[in-house]
């Protein structure tokens, strides 16, 4: 039987978007402020994952809920699980939306709303692809199961539990990434460098406080600073040459005993900090060359010198290339300043196999220097995932994606963080084409709708080779 995939998921394109847009309209950030026993990570995640699983029983399929953090669509039989991992979470909207966030709009063919593309777009498109298979009634002799995570962005609380009490499936892919294949990812390891006191003495200015960031995994959109003191009339200066000598915008308000100045710079994935502009290490340049009290000059400074504009952590001290794997990225994305408070940095660090996460701790704590910081491991570090080009997974996927689309179709590897490493056969596999432009986590995220269709017949296809 001759099938046309793509023809067959057109006829699919209303209910998708329909379905799609009841999730995209949960604002299903991590929020465990607002977790209860009922709902650990908060009303959202758990939220959209009800949502999720109650489109599939709609349509029929058999599913399972672990505890409101993770859930599973089930299709067919036979001795092996072929896994789809997808997640319901996002990361939080952020600042610079044209249009509200989780209110979708469709604009010349893209869908915009945070999620679109990461990962609720793809998540539908492989849910689609599975009722598209069973609706052609095709051949399916392993069991398939569709895992759902609600915390993917975050700590991989969900999957984590499921995993505690389902079986793993014994190969898959995770519908998260872009095409052709993700079947390597670099380890992940976020470092907090803590700052130690310094003996204060008087100073002109004071760096009352510094704060940038929402998540270790996103470069900073904005940053903010509070000083007090005489404002020099440099730094006056300063604040209006610096926007337009940097691409980034700068505003300030006078206070009552200072100032307060806000940059804006452009978030993006921390797991390529070059598609941002780090708002955080701009302020600190700007800030770092005027005098202010000692515990400010040494986080300005250390931030100015050793952070700034150092994607691969050439001047952290932990650059590292591997052959395959490619360069260890270092982007940081999480600060808090304060006078008697926390002050620290949280680096996000993604790196490929030959390095570990230990060794860049001790070299980032030499180059800042020990008696300035303390640098700490934060959380679980992650390490470097791959799965050979040679294994069939890799092979039927990266076929598949050449006959839809007549595109090269070749191995990849990027800073990760799918759900793909969670398993040993385990890789990631699209949405996103490989000439659409990467808009995950950045304000006005959007997905192609033609490319969520694609991703249907594509999927499918896939799908129903691998199961045959
Ligand atoms: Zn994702
Ligand atoms: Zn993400």
């Amino acid at each position: 039987m001759t099938i046309d995939w793509q023809k067959e998921a057109e006829n699919y394109r209303d209910d998708l978007l329909q379905d799609l847009t009841t999730l995209l309209r949960i604002d299903s950030a991590r929020d465990v402020a607002h977790g209860t026993q009922d709902e650990p990570l908060g009303p959202g995640p758990a939220k959209a994952l009800r949502a999720m699983l109650a489109l599939a029983e709609r349509d029929g399929f058999k599913t399972l809920n672990v505890d409101n953090v993770a859930g599973r669509i089930e299709y067919g039989d036979g001795d092996e699980i072929f896994g789809l991992f997808g997640h319901m979470d996002v990361v939080p909207a952020g600042p610079g939306w044209d249009t509200d966030p989780f209110e979708p709009v469709i604009k010349d063919g893209k869908l915009f709303a945070r999620g679109s593309s990461d990962d609720k777009g793809p998540s539908i498109a492989a849910y689609y692809a599975l009722r598209l298979i069973r609706d052609l009634k095709l051949p399916v002799n392993k069991k398939i199961h569709f895992i759902i995570g609600t915390d993917e962005e975050s700590e991989w609380v969900g999957l984590n539990r499921y995993l505690e009490s389902q079986p793993a499936p014994d190969f898959g892919f995770s519908p998260d990434a872009e095409f052709p294949i993700i079947n390597g990812e670099k380890g992940i390891a976020t470092f907090k460098v803590t700052f130690k006191p310094v003996a204060a003495h008087s100073a002109a200015l004071t760096l009352t406080s510094f704060t940038a960031g929402i998540r270790t995994n996103m470069v900073p959109q904005t940053a903010t600073a509070t000083l007090t003191g005489d404002v020099p009339a440099a730094l006056r200066e300063a604040l209006t040459t610096f926007g337009p000598a940097n691409g980034v915008t700068v505003a300030s308000q006078d206070t009552a005993s200072g100032l307060t100045i806000t940059l804006t710079g452009k978030g993006a994935h921390a797991q390529e900090p070059r598609g941002g502009v780090n708002a955080a290490t701009y302020l600190a340049v700007l800030l770092a060359p005027f005098g202010f009290d000692p515990a400010g000059k040494q986080y300005l400074t250390a931030i100015a010198d050793l952070m700034h504009d150092d994607s691969r952590g050439h001047k952290l001290g932990i650059a590292y290339t591997d052959k395959l794997m490619g360069d260890l990225t270092a982007s940081p994305d999480l600060f808090s300043f304060g006078q008697d408070a926390e002050q620290s940095v949280m680096i996000n660090v993604r790196y490929p196999q030959g390095t570990d996460a230990e060794a860049i701790r001790d070299r980032i704590e030499t180059t800042i220097g020990p008696d300035r910081v303390d640098v700490a491991i934060d959380g679980h570090a992650q390490g470097p995932h791959y799965v050979s080009g040679d294994d069939p997974l890799v092979q039927t996927l990266l076929d598949t994606f050449h006959d839809h689309t007549g595109l090269p179709a070749h191995e990849q590897v990027i800073g990760g963080g799918t759900y793909g490493r969670i398993i040993t056969r385990g890789v990631a596999f699209g949405a996103q084409m490989p000439d659409q432009e990467n808009v995950m986590h950045q304000a006005n995220e959007y997905m192609p709708v033609a490319d969520i269709i694609r991703a249907v017949a594509i999927y499918a296809d896939a799908i129903a080779r691998l199961v045959k």
